[in-house]
């Protein structure tokens, strides 16, 4: 979170920077400065580059962001994408009070990608009971002014919704209704600020009154079928399902934000100026001092820490994976410290309850049926993969699963039948009768999956896919069968997407919604007053299509193997590798592309005969990535985009080690999906060989898997090279790495009983 400015041109009488304990504001500067601002950016790289983060979402707030000059914000803006872009991907977010939201600073924001959320109450007596300009007038009239602004077609993908401070005093359904009519595309509801010290208002008689108001809009959420996230609400639902929260608010997830003021000073999470003063303070600046300095003070690290962190009545609460204690700044006492429940506790107790119970069986999502003994798998599946010799049944029996997988998800981001992606439902479902094939060729498309999970309907309100993509999805299904369809498909500066088949340019780069009609030799394009035409005289993917008022880029394929692969440079989805995906690739760099995988198909098939085959047949994708400029190799997969691996270009022996290394972690991703091999709370670290720091137990056993193959392919070349060459020694060093980071797994106390078989035959095939 990055204080760009220090002050703000609202008086609410809730605000926790200026109307609580902690005053620090008065001795800040008015604004961040850009040596500061480059300071921080510098900071947020180097841990993003360190840790490998595919992504960093950075937050400009205040005060008040927008008293900031638009030249100054741009300057920002610009300093914090040119620096942290090139090592991870940038989610920029701003919180404002809306009030100054203009078109100039909407096309700046459109121009940098910045979503804004903004601070609204509810409707206007609601909003006007405490976010009021000092000489005391309401604010709603230029908030609504701003907020109507973002909801233009224009800016409609900056808005990124509504925070909203509960006050009981207020109609909780009025409330709610007001929201709602301003289209958000996520509603947070945030509890007062409060702590044991200075405990929320309650009314007299009344035990829980946070919960009642609460439960009343969940109740017409829920009538309403849930037309946006509300995040409380979905961070519940999900930590009642066994999974994360996204967020402090609720649920144990650790800790993962910092905030730095507009001197440069690290701060630890806001709320925390509620509790005492100077509370919040690090004594750490962004000139002096990295982010892991920050994340180890022992404040942050407490809040890391999940259960363990939590007071001994938590820890005894039958809900407490949902609540999590509460935010930690609510929990202060003096005396005790943060060594207590939240001051909500009851509150949020009967929240849990009640919507447990209305939630019922039925809708709530049950915690998945997790596999510790790798019982539900086929026959000799484990043994094979542990060993390093899956076959081909094993392949499609895992490529079923991660179909079934994108399958699920795209019925939650389907659900509950918005209208952004209705109709690319109907048609996908229809085609799934008639044309099954062309379905499952495109849902089998890594990145379709990619896309899904990150559209879903997240507990932590980032929306970073977007659900009308599902008309685009449809749409590459409808080529693929040769059907007739129309719809209406998001335009992304510029171009519409058709995952796994390829893209049309527009002429302008604009956003917004295309109407593309599909018939089995043409296709056109209605985009506001322009009109693309692309003819097939000999059918989609035969010859060179004819067209007018747009650009066509096929999605192209690289022979490897006996077969080919796709070269994909151009999915939108396609960058949540560990290092930036490139750009499009030009021809005569494609043909050293098609030279250095068929050179590293060569070196598979005599180093490692036996997976051969296996690579040749499951590898689905390569995405190139942008080259590391210092020359070191670069490769990557990521978790959800199965049997697809990101790689920068090297020579065909090189490209062999990366493609082989990235394939186990794919399979073995893969395999995490469907049983555990490890405890998913165990948050101790293992040291290992070929890495400096102690790694959590998913990275260990991700690289033994990994090495395992390496190992195999260095003694290979061992073999031919003889005694003392380069390969000899390679094999010498990556056994080792293997087997004494198979040993630490298996002392770990980490492993369940199938990640113990898993990791023996690991450790077997290294002696075999
Ligand atoms: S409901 Fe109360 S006791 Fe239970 S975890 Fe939450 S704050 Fe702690």
């Amino acid at each position: 979170m990055l204080k760009v400015h220090s002050r703000c041109d609202l008086a609410c009488d809730h605000c926790y920077i200026y109307e609580h304990v902690d005053q620090s504001w008065r001795g800040r500067p008015r604004y961040m400065d850009l040596d500061t601002a480059s300071a921080a950016a510098e900071r947020i790289a180097d841990h993003a580059a360190a840790h490998r983060l595919p992504a960093v979402t950075v937050v400009l707030h205040g005060g008040e962001p927008l008293l900031l000059s638009p030249r100054r914000m741009r300057e920002i803006l610009h300093v914090l994408r040119r620096r942290i872009e090139p090592v991870s991907r940038l989610d920029l977010r701003m919180q404002s009070n809306g009030v100054r939201l203009s078109e100039e600073y909407c096309d700046l924001f459109a121009e940098y990608d910045v979503r804004v959320g903004v601070s609204l109450d509810g409707d206007r007596p609601a909003n006007d009971r405490h976010r009021r300009f000092p000489h005391g007038g309401s604010s709603h009239p230029q908030v609504l002014r701003g907020i109507g602004l973002l909801r233009r077609p224009a800016y409609r993908r900056q808005f990124a919704g509504i925070l909203c401070t509960v006050d009981i005093a207020n109609d909780p359904v009025a409330v709610y209704e007001a929201l709602r009519a301003e289209e958000p595309p996520l509603l947070d509801l945030l509890l007062p600020h409060a702590t044991w010290a200075i405990p929320p208002q309650r009314p007299q008689g009344q035990a829980t009154p946070y919960a009642q108001w609460l439960l009343a809009v969940y109740d017409r959420w829920t009538a309403d079928g849930r037309p946006m996230p509300i995040r409380l609400f979905t961070s519940l639902l999900s930590t009642g399902a066994g999974g994360h929260s996204g967020n402090e608010w609720v649920g144990l997830d650790p800790a993962d934000l910092a905030t730095i003021e507009t001197d440069g000073t690290w701060e630890q999470v806001d709320s925390l100026k509620i509790t005492y003063p100077g509370a919040p303070a690090t004594g750490l600046s962004v000139f002096t001092h990295a982010v892991d300095e920050v994340s180890a003070l022992p404040g942050v690290a407490r809040r890391q820490t999940g259960l363990d962190g939590l007071a001994a009545t938590c820890r005894a609460c039958p809900v407490v994976r949902q609540c999590g204690g509460g935010l930690f700044a609510h929990r202060y006492r003096e005396g005790t410290g943060f060594d207590n429940p939240s001051v909500y506790c009851a509150d949020l107790k009967e929240l849990i309850v009640s919507m447990n119970a209305r939630t019922g069986a039925a809708s709530a999502p049950t915690p998945p049926e997790v596999d510790r003994e790798g019982a539900d798998l086929p026959d000799g599946l484990l043994d094979r993969i542990g060993s390093g010799h899956t076959d081909e049944d094993d392949l499609r029996f895992l490529n079923g699963s991660h179909l079934a997988i994108t399958r699920a998800l795209l019925v939650r981001v389907a659900d509950p039948g918005s209208a952004a992606t209705r109709a690319g439902w109907e048609v996908l479902t229809r085609l799934d009768q008639e044309a099954p094939e062309a379905v499952e060729e495109t849902l089998a498309h890594p990145y379709v999956r990619a896309w899904a999970a990150e559209a879903q309907p997240r507990p932590d309100g980032v929306d970073g896919g977007t659900g009308a993509y599902l008309a685009c999805v449809a749409a590459a299904a409808a080529v693929r069968a040769g059907a007739r369809v129309e719809l209406d498909v998001p335009v992304r500066a510029g171009v519409i997407h058709l995952p796994s088949v390829g893209a049309v340019v527009l002429p302008i780069s604009t956003t917004g919604t295309a109407t593309l009609t599909v018939t089995p030799r043409d296709w056109t394009v209605r985009h506001g007053s322009e009109r693309a035409r692309i003819t097939f005289p000999d059918g989609p993917g035969a010859g060179e299509p004819h067209v007018t008022g747009a650009r066509w880029q096929a999605s192209r394929r690289l022979p490897f193997g006996r077969s080919s692969i796709l070269f994909e440079d151009l999915d939108p989805y396609r960058d949540c590798h560990d290092w930036k995906a490139a750009e499009r690739v030009h021809p005569p760099q494609l043909a050293a592309w098609g030279e250095a995988l068929a050179g590293a198909w060569k070196a598979i098939e005599a180093d490692v005969p036996h997976q051969a085959s296996v690579v040749g047949a499951g590898l689905r994708a390569v995405v190139p990535l942008l080259d590391d400029p210092t020359g070191t190799l670069r490769s990557s997969t990521a978790r959800q985009a199965f049997a697809s691996i990101g790689l920068a270009r090297a020579d065909g022996p090189a490209t062999a080690v990366m493609i082989v290394h990235e394939f186990q972690h794919s399979v073995l991703g893969a395999l995490l999906d469907l049983c555990d091999l490890f405890d998913p709370g165990h948050t101790g670290r293992v040291k290992v060989g070929w890495r400096d720091d102690p790694r959590p137990i998913e990275g260990v056993l991700q690289g033994t898997y990994a090495h395992l193959a390496i190992t195999n392919i260095w003694r290979q070349r061992a073999g031919r090279d003889g005694a003392g060459s380069v390969a000899y020694e390679r094999h010498r060093q990556y056994r080792q790495w293997t087997a004494e980071a198979a040993d630490a797994l298996r002392g770990s106390g980490a492993l369940t009983p199938a990640g113990e078989r898993f990791v023996g035959r690991i450790a077997e095939a290294l002696t075999s």
